[in-house]
């Protein structure tokens, strides 16, 4: 099912969704352990999950494996993620093909992160030098097979720090044919809320879903704080960092942190939230439960889950 009949769903049923982003682990006992996971974490009840994409193309075939397996096997609706820069169109073609063959109706269309060996991107044969070339592409080659979402950037992007100019080229993505947004992780709720506002104002009118990145343990947090250039406020650093030794106090007062940010998300319209699990259950799942929306006796998720074969994969 499409990843916008999916929110439109819960948003009729006054329900807050909740997706789980997942990357392809580099070994083979990291796969088995990953599928496990999403199977335990299939059970917290997302709308979808995603996948993410190699930048150019590294361990593709994972990703194209692991979309198979999520959506066919284990009954989760799934989300490839797909770039369109640093490697050749015919892996653009494979990697679609291999999603409609497993049963994938969701892409999320990105230019891509440069290649670790390259410092910047650099555009590819078949005219992708954006996103939005890549959603016209798939548009034109399969029509309304694929729900096509696209990132948005409400702190700047990497290569661009003018958010407005970023909501133009947002903008561009939508018009171009993408039916939701997916934003790149942030800690500041009211910057979100006015970014979004921006948003609508500039007519972006699809679904902006916030990622949200819960905290593991201090280091991993700085490190990736600083990495994406994301705002920390001030009272959150004064909250963590006298305990960022103590990892149990920093996920406890994390995902407290974490968990108001949210509320104050879904006060302001929101009702939907995609967690970048960083392929870890527990963190996502304390927020889930500081929220209330972890599946409990009191609240059992409605639908049965799938049956599911032994894998055997190793
Ligand atoms: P675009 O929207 O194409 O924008 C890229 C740059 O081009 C921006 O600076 C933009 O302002 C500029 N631009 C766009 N249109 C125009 C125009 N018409 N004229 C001039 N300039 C323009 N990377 C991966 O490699 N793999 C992943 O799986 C992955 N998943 C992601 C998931 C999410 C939710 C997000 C937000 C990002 C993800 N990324 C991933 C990172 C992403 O690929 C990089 O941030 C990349 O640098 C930009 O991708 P984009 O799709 O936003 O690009």
């Amino acid at each position: 099912m499409h990843i916008r009949e999916k929110l439109a769903q819960k948003e009729a049923a006054g329900e807050p969704g909740i997706s789980f982003e997942f990357f392809p682990p580099k070994t083979a006992q990291g796969v088995q352990n990953l599928y496990d996971r999403m199977d335990r974490m299939h059970g917290l009840g997302p709308s979808f999950i995603d996948v993410t994409w190699g930048a150019g193309g590294r361990l593709s075939d994972l990703t194209c494996e692991m979309v198979g397996v999520a959506q066919s096997v284990y009954g989760l609706e799934t989300c490839m993620h797909l770039t369109c820069t640093d490697m050749p169109q015919g892996k653009v073609d494979e990697a679609l093909q291999a999603a409609y063959k497993a049963g994938c109706t969701n892409i999320l269309a990105l230019r891509g992160d440069p290649p670790r060996e390259k410092e910047t991107w650099e555009a590819a044969e078949g005219g992708f030098r954006y996103a939005k070339d890549l959603v016209k592409y798939i548009r034109e080659k399969y029509g309304n097979h694929f729900d096509i979402g696209v990132g948005g950037y409400p702190e700047g992007a990497d290569d661009n720090s003018d958010v407005d100019q970023l909501i133009d080229h947002l903008k561009e993505k939508v018009d171009a044919g993408s039916s939701f947004v997916i934003t790149q992780m942030f800690y500041d709720a009211e910057n979100f809320i006015e970014w979004v506002k921006k948003c609508r104002a500039k007519g972006i009118n699809v679904p902006i879903i916030p990622g949200i990145m819960p905290i593991q343990t201090y280091a991993a947090f700085i490190r990736r704080s600083n990495w994406t250039k994301t705002k920390v406020p001030p009272e959150w650093m004064e909250a963590l960092e006298p305990v960022k030794n103590d990892d149990s106090a920093v996920r406890d007062i994390g995902k407290a942190l974490i968990a108001e940010m949210c509320r104050k998300l879904m006060a302001s319209g929101i009702n939907h939230l995609h967690f970048y699990t960083m392929n870890l259950a527990q963190a996502t799942k304390l927020v889930l439960e500081e929220l209330g929306l972890a599946p409990s006796d009191e609240t059992p998720i409605q639908r049965p889950l799938p049956w599911r074969p032994s894998l055997g994969l190793g």
